[in-house]
This record gives structure tokens, sequence and C-alpha cells, in this order.
């Protein structure tokens, strides 16, 4: 007997035209598509609804969260049955517990929690399988945490012993199953390595089918010369590449810059190039406050910065570079003071903050916009996150409608203070947005760049269609009533309007209502 039989629906199959139709689902697979009639122990009538695969969100930094207490309702919520960690170059491993690696990552991927095991990939995997996480959870190599073990974070060049030891290292935790690598080149310390460097230790991955993902080394006026690169890298290793958070940013690049970069990638494409990209479908990103200072202003962990701030002439210089620099990805310079918003802090003493803006905070604190990012940053150790305002909905628009394209939400987990409201809404906001009020894009296209086109970039070969054979992985809802509930003022909201949320053939939402015993899988290849 069929376990659900999904009537009548709408059914997006991840890639074609709705076709209206049934979907039997047993033993956790889709057994069939199209006409049913047959005897089914829950039957599911979706008349008028759109069905569609479960949602794949290939771009969150929930490596740490998903120990958490309650994880998995933000993602459910919006329809979110797969979710990637690891990204952006920050793994959750190898990292030792209580070293200066873990103090970097905890801006981004949170506390490392005693029960996550951190040794290795296998450990982590392993850790996360017994916890058993509520939707399904693959991770890549986080290829920044693996130099960072070996070079630290002082601008190091790597010799011939640290290569041996970066491919080894490599080896062992992709065969653990991780789903492929990221890479972090705007972070230390991967942002020092050259072209030739990274493409040297990045070797065992030469004529492989294991995806590159990639947080380019610049993403404002640069962006297309990081694009170049990206795509020299694959050249040289004829293996996949994935360009993570697509954008240029800062108003002078705007419209401008992106359809630059989507012809170099369309370009590389027809060469033969295996290239995707994605976008998260906000106008303002999230990151560590730090990353607004020049690279070199980051070397060295996190004592080496505040002592740096803390000296007159540096701050004098980081003064002038941020007016006019542009060898580095100058934030503060792109989008002024007035576009970068404290997010969350750690002390009690700076909590009043958040939520305002560095001009804001600097009037505050009757402090130029300099002191108050520097003060700020001594006071918190560094560890302060920031909500960035630095693009606009006509590049996302462009980005979605352009073939090789994935939606993602680049979600970061932090305890407390404002999150980007893109860890609760960005899925429903693809329909809402850009769907239904700016009409950029199809409900076909907008499914599809939150299924299948996520699911062939990172090589997932069961998910994100709906075809006999494929993992149980189903949404039901109504396209107009989907709804992102959070703003930046108030984030904190759990997106609305999912009916049903299928995962691995069981049902684990209805009508918003989870069910606590039903449980994801971890993925590995
Ligand atoms: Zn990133």
């Amino acid at each position: 007997m069929i376990d659900i039989l999904i009537k009548n629906g709408n059914i997006y199959d991840g890639i074609n035209a709705p076709f209206t139709g049934d979907i039997a689902v047993c033993n956790g697979k889709i057994a069939e598509v199209g006409h049913i009639q047959a005897e089914a122990a829950i039957e599911i009538d979706a008349e008028g609804k759109c069905v569609a695969p479960g949602f794949i969100d290939i771009h969150r930094h929930g490596d740490m969260a998903a120990f958490r207490d309650g994880f998995g309702e933000a993602e459910l919520m919006q329809g979110l049955t797969t979710i990637i960690n690891g990204n952006c170059g920050m793994g959750p491993a190898p990292v030792e517990k209580g070293s200066s690696l873990e103090g970097y990552l905890r801006p981004v991927l949170g506390d490392m929690l005693p029960m996550a095991d951190t040794g290795s990939a296998q450990g982590y995997l392993t850790s996360l399988e017994q916890a058993a996480p509520p939707l399904n959870i693959g991770m890549l190599t986080g290829c920044g945490t693996i130099w960072a073990g070996i070079l630290g974070y002082g601008g190091k060049h790597p010799h011939d012993d640290d290569f041996a030891r970066f491919h080894a290292i490599l080896e062992r935790e992709l065969s653990a199953g991780t789903l492929g690598v990221s890479l972090g080149l705007g972070y230390a310390p991967e942002c020092f390595l050259t072209t030739e460097e990274l493409i040297k230790g990045l070797a065992p991955l030469k004529n492989t089918d294991i995806p590159i993902a990639f947080h380019m080394r610049q993403e404002g006026d640069g962006v297309c010369r990081s694009v170049e690169e990206v795509i020299a890298i694959a050249r040289a290793l004829k293996a996949p590449v994935h360009i993570s958070h697509l954008k240029a940013m800062g108003k002078r690049n705007w419209n401008r810059l992106i359809p630059r970069a989507l012809e170099l990638i369309q370009k590389a494409a027809e060469d033969g190039v295996d290239i995707t990209f994605d976008a998260y479908p906000y106008t303002a990103g999230s990151t560590q406050l730090m990353h607004v200072l020049p690279p070199d202003f980051i070397e060295g962990g996190t004592a080496a910065v505040t002592e740096r701030l803390r000296d007159k002439a540096k701050r004098k210089e980081l003064e002038e570079r941020i007016a006019c620099g542009t060898d580095f990805d100058n934030i503060a310079g792109m989008v002024g003071w007035d576009n970068i918003v404290i997010a969350v802090v750690n002390t009690d003493a700076n909590r009043q903050y958040e939520g305002n803006t560095i001009m804001e905070a600097a009037q505050l604190r009757c402090e130029s916009p300099i002191d108050c990012l520097c003060n700020i940053l001594i006071e918190e150790n560094c560890a302060v996150t920031m909500i960035d305002f630095i693009t606009c909905d006509e590049d996302i628009a462009r980005i979605y409608g352009a073939k090789g394209a994935s939606v993602i939400s680049d979600s970061i987990y932090p305890v407390g203070g404002r999150p980007h409201p893109r860890l609760y809404g960005s899925f429903p906001r693809i329909i809402q947005r850009y769907v239904y009020e700016r009409e950029d894009i199809t409900l076909q296209r907008a499914i599809e760049i939150m299924t299948s086109a996520p699911a062939a970039a990172l090589r997932l070969k069961n998910k994100g269609r709906i075809a006999v054979g494929m993992d149980g992985d189903v949404n039901v809802f109504d396209p107009r009533q989907i709804k992102e509930r959070g703003s930046y003022s108030d984030p904190a909201c759990m997106a609305c309007g999912m009916e049903y949320v299928l995962l691995g053939g069981k049902i684990k939402l209805q009508n918003g209502q989870l069910m606590k015993g039903v449980k994801g899988a971890v993925i590995r290849r």
C-alpha cells in the first residue's frame, strides 16, 4: 500500500512547467507520479495547491546550531528539507576546542558545543547523526579551517610540507563523506594565498566531480577579477566550481558588474567549464564586522587585530584606506557607515548598540565612525556581527534569471542579538518578492532555483526533483499564502504558509505543526 498519496496538485517537478497530477510516496521515496487510483494510508488533497520538491539551501552556517535545541523550525517552516553547512572556507572540523581557531570561527559558527565532535569530518558527521537532526544536513569541508590549522592567520605562504599536510587532511575529510569543499578567499588565512597556491592545495580534486564552492576574494569593485580567478582554478583542476553569494557591492557597481560577471560565467560554461553560482534574496549581507578592515589588518588572530586597532598611527592609516582604498574589498568605503548595522555583540555594555548603524553608534558614543568601529571591535574582542546594505534587487533578479543560479540564505545563527532575517525567510521571500511583487521570475523558475539547481550544483543525486525514485521530500502549499514575516528590525519570526512538508516520505510539518519524531538524514557523499 502507498504510504502517502498527494492528489490533484499542480506539480512543479523542479525543472518543467507544472502539470496536474498525483504523487505516491512509499518507503521514503517517490514511487509514482501521474494519475493514481490506489489505496493509501494517508491521502492529501492538494487541489489548487502547488506541489514541489523540498527546498534545498546549500549555503548555511548552521554547523553548531544544528546541535542546539529547537533547531530546524526556522528551516522547515520555509519548506527547507535539506541544508548544507561548512561554507565560506569555515568548517567545524578539524578544530581543536579552546584553540585560537575556535575563537576565530565563533562569530560565524557559534560556540563549539560539547556534543559536537570537531576533531575531524568523520567525528563531526557521526556526532551529528547521534543528534538526529530534524531535517537533512550535509557539509562541505572548509579549506580555510584546514589552512588556519597549518599556517595560522599570519599571512604565511605554504611550503611543500604544508601542502603535503593540507592534502592529507583534505583527503581524510572528503573520504568521511563531505559533499565538496569551500574556500573563503575574503578571509584570513586564504586571502593571503595566491591563485597558484590555491590550485596546488586543491590538487587532490583534479579531474574529480567534487564541487569547489568559493566565497570569492572580492565582491565589490573587483568582483569580475574574482570570477576570472574562479574560472582559472576550474580550468586548472578540471573540477566543478560554484560561486557563493554572487554580488557586486557598492552603489557605483550596481547594474554594471553583475551583467559582466554573468557574461564571464556564461562564456566559461559554453567553453566546457562546470560552473554554477548562487545569491541570497536580500540587498543586505551579514558577516563579521572585522571584515570592513583591509586583509593586512586582520592578520594574526584577534589579539593581533585589537593591538593594531589600538595603535594611533595604524588607526589613521585605516581611516585613509577606508576613505579611498580600492586595493581590498572596502565594504565601508563602498556603502558608507550609515549602511553598516551592528547586529550582534557579546558584552552587555555594548548591547544598546545592536540595531544601530556605525554612524548612529558613533554619534551616541561621541566618537568618529573610525574610532567607534575600532573601539567596539577592541571591546568585543572582534566578535561583532554586522548587517551591511550592499547590493540591489535588480542584480539579484538578474542572477536568478541566469543559467546555473541557485537560491541560498547564507544564514548565521547568533544566540541573542538581531540575526539577519534571511535565516527565517529566504525561501518564502523568493516567491513573495521576486515572483509576485517584482515579477522578475516565474513560479516555475523560482522552484527550479530552490530545488533542482542547488541539488545539481552539489551533486545531491536523489534530491530536488519530483520524479520516480527520488527522495520523498515534498512541499505542498498555496504560493500566494507563503510569507516571510520577519524584517531587519524584527527578524526572528517564523515564515508561514507551508501546508505540508514531507521529509523522507513522512509528514514532518502539517499546517504549521512540526512532527517531532520524524528525523532527517546526515548526507554523505
Ligand atoms: Zn561567504
